[in-house]
């Protein structure tokens, strides 16, 4: 198959069967709630384990919570808790509408504070190796002394500082050599939590988390890194420039993956701009098949925009799928199933095309019901029906009367605005 490779900017073969692959996708920092731009990261990271595996791969997946970073700090007073509560809060929360999603768990699901060893590891080599130093109870890591810094996101030196700027990074700290250095350790501020260290008191920076996490998973190589594409710069790159100058490799990750962005109402979906569209609150109404179908219908790398009336067009379709799976034929010719399972591995072989992968499903699900309507035997083209749609996370299990009576009342209810 072939997987778009941000490092790159091509598409790259990739062969599940020639190695395990080792799979790191960065997680939820918990102080809210989740939002459908996070569930389309983490479901077409689901369709990428799922279809790895259906064509022989073995994966080993770990996801992280950044468990302690700016955001939970500042977030937890305001909301009278701590950040390890908050954190947990949240976390479950997160856990919740994943499985409410049916998105495969991670083999590993490490928290930032589980390795704050292996952090100030980090630290203390990348000091050792000239790449890193320790001003005043922090450290930083110098980015001029590594030639490559900014082989991922290739952007000129002026927006790095900008889009770092708006993730966290104070360019006029007096204790930094240079404003793009970024913090590996920083010395504990009044009032925040901190951890011993060879440099005092304090806490780790966002990026060396995952670098440490990545590290105790996996080691220095992985075959894909993934994440959101607001992660490209800084994070990644940071995370590019922590690893291998750690481990003395020629690259860390071989394959970069990132999902697009999601919009809502004109703008990027984000808490900044308070147009967030929760999960939580879309599982009220819709099913979780209603929402995954609808997520499979968007490639992970085009930016798309939410609307309600594209969720409700999937509740249509996963009821058709479903009658599709469940619909009663004859003892005709059994119906084939060879072009439409070679027409959806073929979409999803080329850059995990999931929208067109989904439109092979849903074509050949209403053909189903057509042969089945005219009494031949589908019982063969059902079975690889399902199994096509776990690969899309879809269950085609809510089907029955129940299904029938929100849908059927909702379509009623639409006539009856209530605001
Ligand atoms: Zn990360």
């Amino acid at each position: 198959m072939k997987l778009y490779n941000t490092l790159s900017r091509q598409l790259e073969e990739f062969d599940p069967r020639a190695q395990t692959t080792r799979l790191y996708v960065c997680g939820i920092t918990p102080y809210d709630t989740t939002h459908l731009g996070h569930a389309a990261t983490y479901c077409a990271f689901d369709i990428l384990i799922r279809y790895l595996e259906y064509q022989g791969g073995k994966v080993i997946f770990t996801e992280n919570v950044t468990d302690i970073d700016d955001d939970t700090i500042r977030e937890a007073p305001k909301r009278g808790t701590t950040w390890r509560d908050l954190g947990n809060y949240w976390t479950a929360h997160f856990i919740r509408d994943m499985i409410a999603l049916n998105t495969r768990p991670p083999d590993f699901y490490p928290r930032a504070t589980d390795v704050m060893s292996e952090i100030i590891e980090f630290a203390q080599t990348l000091i050792a190796k000239g790449f890193a130093y320790a001003s005043g109870g922090s450290v930083y890591f110098h980015v001029n002394a590594y030639e490559k810094f900014g082989q991922l996101s290739r952007i000129p030196r002026e927006q790095m500082l900008a889009v770092a700027n708006e993730r966290g990074n104070f360019p006029d700290d007096p204790k930094k050599r240079d404003p793009l250095d970024f913090v590996l350790w920083q010395a504990q501020a009044p009032g925040e939590p901190a951890w011993a260290s060879p440099w005092g008191p304090g806490r780790p920076g966002w990026h060396i988390e995952c670098s440490a996490m990545n590290y105790k998973t996996f080691g220095p190589i992985i075959e894909i890194h993934g994440g959101g594409a607001d992660l490209v710069f800084p994070h990644h790159e940071c995370e590019i420039a922590q690893m291998v100058n750690f481990t003395g490799e020629d690259y860390f990750a071989r394959i970069w993956m990132h999902t697009a962005m999601v919009g809502y109402q004109g703008e990027k979906m984000s808490k900044s701009l308070g147009n967030l569209v929760m999960v939580s609150d879309l599982l009220k109404t819709y099913t979780p098949d209603a929402i995954r179908l609808y997520l499979a219908k968007h490639h992970y790398r085009a930016a798309w925009e939410f609307t309600y009336a594209d969720l409700e067009a999937s509740i249509v379709q996963c009821a058709h799928l479903i009658q599709a799976a469940q619909a009663t034929g004859g003892e005709g010719g059994a119906m084939d199933f060879a072009a439409a399972r070679a027409a959806f591995e073929h979409a999803l072989d080329n850059d995990l095309d999931a929208p067109t992968a989904t439109k092979v499903l849903c074509q050949y699900g209403d053909a189903i019901i057509e042969h089945a309507d005219a009494r031949r035997d589908v019982r063969a083209a059902q079975a690889w029906l399902r199994r096509a749609a776990t690969l899309l996370g879809l269950r085609l299990d809510a089907f029955g009367p129940e299904a029938y009576v929100r849908f059927g009342w909702e379509q009623h209810s639409n006539r009856f605005p209530t605001a």
